[in-house]
């Protein structure tokens, strides 16, 4: 069991007012809080050892080099890559999602097809309709069904001898829908096809075993999983790694420069040009060992019991809809009522101290698939309580009795 109010206590966030009522924050997916074990991490880099990284012999340069890579192998760790050099350092799952899409303009040529899924949040439809744009490639789209589930059937319709590629979210944002990653990845693979998932909202909720999954790339952001924003990480098989060119280039991701020829490091510095988010990588490091010392399979079973009781509780509301109703999903609840704008919701929730997020949720297509301009959208943490999905209630009939 989880000690709840021992937990709440390491987020120091979690004490503020909001416009003078207790915070409740439920806008986790967009970003989760962090608790001080990680700010003191990023304090004891400033305070005590900030140096850039790789490059110095002098002793502050190597204690960060050290923690760097020492955070590089939590990650490792914590997502069962084979190698150390298989972590790449991102900014955040959108550059990772970049990093590939760009890399693969090498290896992708005209006519070749790209299968993405209905659910994708926009930085996982971007990159790829980029990459199509560059190459000739066609982009074809895995639909899904009203319930938010993706239709395996017409799936294994569309993949063939052409599909090159398959990318997936292993959680959709928008509807919390936990996605069969491991079918979608047995059946790209049998046609030859490599596989990306986008792990950025399953990271905070299930820990991804990247050899048992056999997935070609995965990425996260740190900012989701109690960590900072502005870094991430992407997995990628050594063999698919090799096979991809650099991204940026610049310092730390060359072997030797000369004017007539230049030679790129080895993984994983080739896709890490420049100085790097230093600090945040080994922050990024803290918030796995702070998430792992709680356990992943508690945190799992609590935020389940979160999201079966504010689904029941909100579902007792007249006039709403919650969007995105699959048996398996993670603790996010998309939902509106009828008449009333979600941001005009957002706001008043807002009013009461409630961060919910409003909008498209970077996922429009999901909106015109319902016919929406948007949800209100509560994503809940394991630190967050029942009292505060209490809070929530009554704040959404309480807006509801003011709008309707
Ligand atoms: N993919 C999914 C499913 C997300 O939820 C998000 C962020 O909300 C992203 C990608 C983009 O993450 P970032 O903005 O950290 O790059």
């Amino acid at each position: 069991m989880l000690d709840i109010k021992k937990i709440r206590a390491d987020f120091p966030i979690l004490k503020r007012e909001v416009n003078g009522k207790p915070l409740v924050y439920l806008d986790n997916a967009a970003t989760s809080q962090t608790p001080q074990q990680v700010i003191d991490a990023i304090v004891d880099y400033y305070q005590n050892y900030n140096a850039n990284i790789h490059r110095g012999v002098h002793t502050l340069s190597q204690e960060a080099t050290d923690k760097y890579e020492q955070a590089r192998n939590k990650i490792q760790k914590h997502f069962n890559a084979a190698k150390s050099h298989e972590i790449i350092f991102t900014s955040g799952t959108t550059h990772s999602i970049n990093l590939v899409a760009n890399g693969f303009s090498a290896l992708i040529k005209k006519g070749d097809e790209i299968l993405v899924s209905a659910m994708e949040h926009h930085s996982n439809i971007v990159p790829w309709q980029m990459l199509c744009e560059r190459t000739g490639a066609i982009l074809k789209v895995i639909p899904m069904n009203l319930e938010g589930e993706l239709r395996m059937d017409v799936y294994d319709e569309l993949l063939s001898d052409k599909t090159k590629l398959v990318f997936c979210n292993h959680i959709s944002n928008a509807l919390g829908t936990i996605n069969p990653i491991e079918e979608i990845i047995e059946k790209a693979h049998k046609v030859g096809a490599a596989v990306l998932i986008d792990g950025a909202q399953a990271a905070p909720h299930l820990v991804a075993d990247v050899q048992e999954l056999d997935v070609d790339f995965y990425t996260c952001s740190a900012h989701k999983i109690c960590g900072p924003t502005g870094v991430g990480m992407l997995y990628g098989k050594e063999e698919w790694l090799n096979k991809l060119p650099p991204y940026q280039g610049g310092g730390e991701m060359i072997a030797e420069v000369t004017f007539e020829k230049t030679t790129y490091a080895g993984l994983p510095h080739k896709f890490e040009a420049g100085t790097p988010n230093i600090c945040g990588g080994i922050a990024f490091g803290a918030a796995l060992d702070y998430m792992n010392a709680i356990d992943f399979e508690e945190i799992a079973k609590y935020e389940h019991e979160l999201l079966e009781y504010a689904t029941q509780e909100l579902l007792k509301i007249d006039g709403l809809k919650i969007y995105g109703t699959a048996k398996n999903k993670t603790s996010v609840i998309s939902f509106n009522i009828e008449g009333i704008h979600p941001y005009d919701m957002g706001s008043i929730l807002d009013k009461l101290g409630i961060a919910v997020r409003t909008g498209h949720h970077c996922a429009q297509p999901i909106m015109d698939f319902y016919k929406i301009p948007g949800t209100v959208r509560a994503s809940f943490a394991f630190y967050n309580t029942r009292e505060e999905v209490d809070v929530l209630i009554a704040g959404v009939l309480k807006a509801k009795s003011m709008l309707l």
